[in-house]
């Protein structure tokens, strides 16, 4: 590696986070640096843009899709928080490979799980190893489904710093703020100020580290939710509406709504019915074959379903008693979640080159003459 650097991936980090006059030195990083938008993969959920970023290529190459999976084979599905479902090294494996110290820390513990396999030095807030927690002279964490505990993990960052200075580090929180509260909203403040607190230190700590700080998706407000599962249940079609949203962390999203849903058409000859019958339908903001969503949104065909759904800019779909809920939340998984923050200092890159939040690792990628468009296949 030339330089070290550190990825920072705030969850459910929206613009208007960034907004409020709390993260004075982000602001400040962005002045030294850059600071612009950058569009998050789709569907805008955790799983799928962690993968993206960490192997800076899209789904397509990567084959996440979701934080839940379904086999239309097997009929099989399940949550998405452990080996077996990424097909792509990430750089974490690279960087390690060739010798270099890494590190991942992260919230949410399904994040070390995927990804975590050949880092160097990796904690989880929600499964903390206590030694670890001991060597970074740190308390143990709070619940992850908090703000604090995302302090906490900026906080293990800065130590780690400090203690090892390890070549590349990954951090992510925990989107439970964001789901739960608007940015103005005092406890996003507050958390917002604890993390650029943290930021501020390790630019101070090592001016000289690469810094990057961005989110995996945006969040907005929705006020009436869908269960598109018991509607296409009540038709003559005979389809499986598989939400790939869909995790354990249900502090953040109690009814499982995203606003992204793959549909398989259990019966293959109602395929151009059942797409008909989709498009009649007015909370959907548009709809892509399998075909079109390779294409133009670059998800892997094989695990997406037949069509895949986006709802308009007030729906989210989730899992619910009637087919309907007028309610209001706060969630992601569209476009209206695409927009997301990248602030850069001491990047590889001018900031002109910086169009996708994953574009910071593709260019490390390149800088090891490893193209993002080829198989490494080193995973299985
Ligand atoms: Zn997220």
């Amino acid at each position: 590696m030339s330089k070290k650097a550190i990825v920072i991936v705030i969850d459910g980090c929206a613009h208007e986070y960034l907004e409020q006059g709390v993260t004075k030195n982000i602001s400040e990083l962005g002045k030294r640096g850059f600071f612009k938008n950058v569009k998050s993969a789709l569907p805008s959920v955790t799983n799928v843009n962690h993968a993206t970023i960490l192997t800076g290529s899209l789904p397509i190459e990567h084959q996440v899709t979701g934080n839940y999976f379904y086999n239309p084979e097997t009929e099989e599905q399940g949550f998405i928080d452990g080996k077996g479902f990424l097909d792509k090294e990430t750089i974490l494996d690279v960087y390690a490979k060739q010798g270099n110290s890494t590190a991942l820390l992260v919230v949410k513990g399904k994040v070390l799980q995927v990804f975590g396999d050949n880092v160097g030095f990796g904690l989880s807030a929600e499964h903390p190893d206590e030694n670890l927690v001991k060597y970074l002279d740190m308390e143990m964490p709070p619940y992850v489904a908090t703000p604090e505990a995302n302090g906490w993990i900026m906080e293990a960052c800065y130590n780690l710093i400090r203690k090892d200075n390890p070549d590349f580090i990954y951090c992510t929180t925990n989107d439970y703020t964001m789901h739960n509260y608007n940015p103005d909203h005092e406890i996003a403040k507050k958390q917002m100020e604890s993390i650029d607190y943290w930021i501020g230190k390790i630019y101070e700590l090592d001016p000289d580290r690469e810094i990057y700080i961005t989110a995996d998706h945006g969040m907005t407000t929705k006020t009436l939710l869908i269960d598109l599962q018991k509607k296409m249940d009540n038709t003559s079609f005979d389809t499986v509406c598989m939400l790939p949203l869909k995790d354990r962390y249900l502090e953040n999203h109690l009814y499982q709504e995203g606003c992204a849903v793959y549909v398989y058409a259990k019966d293959q000859s109602q395929k151009d019915d059942i797409y008909k019958h989709l498009k009649s339908y007015s909370f959907i903001e548009s709809i892509y074959t399998r075909e079109e969503a390779m294409d133009q949104l670059g998800l892997p065909g094989n695990r997406i379903g037949d069509f895949v759904i986006f709802g308009t800019k007030e729906v989210a779909f989730g899992e619910l008693e009637d087919e309907e809920l007028a309610v209001t939340v706060r969630t992601h998984g569209s476009k209206f979640e695409q927009d997301i923050p990248l602030i850069a200092v001491n990047a590889r890159r001018e900031a002109s080159e910086y169009k996708r939040h994953f574009d910071v690792v593709r260019y490390m990628f390149e800088d090891l003459n490893i193209s993002a468009d080829q198989d490494l296949n080193l995973v299985k």
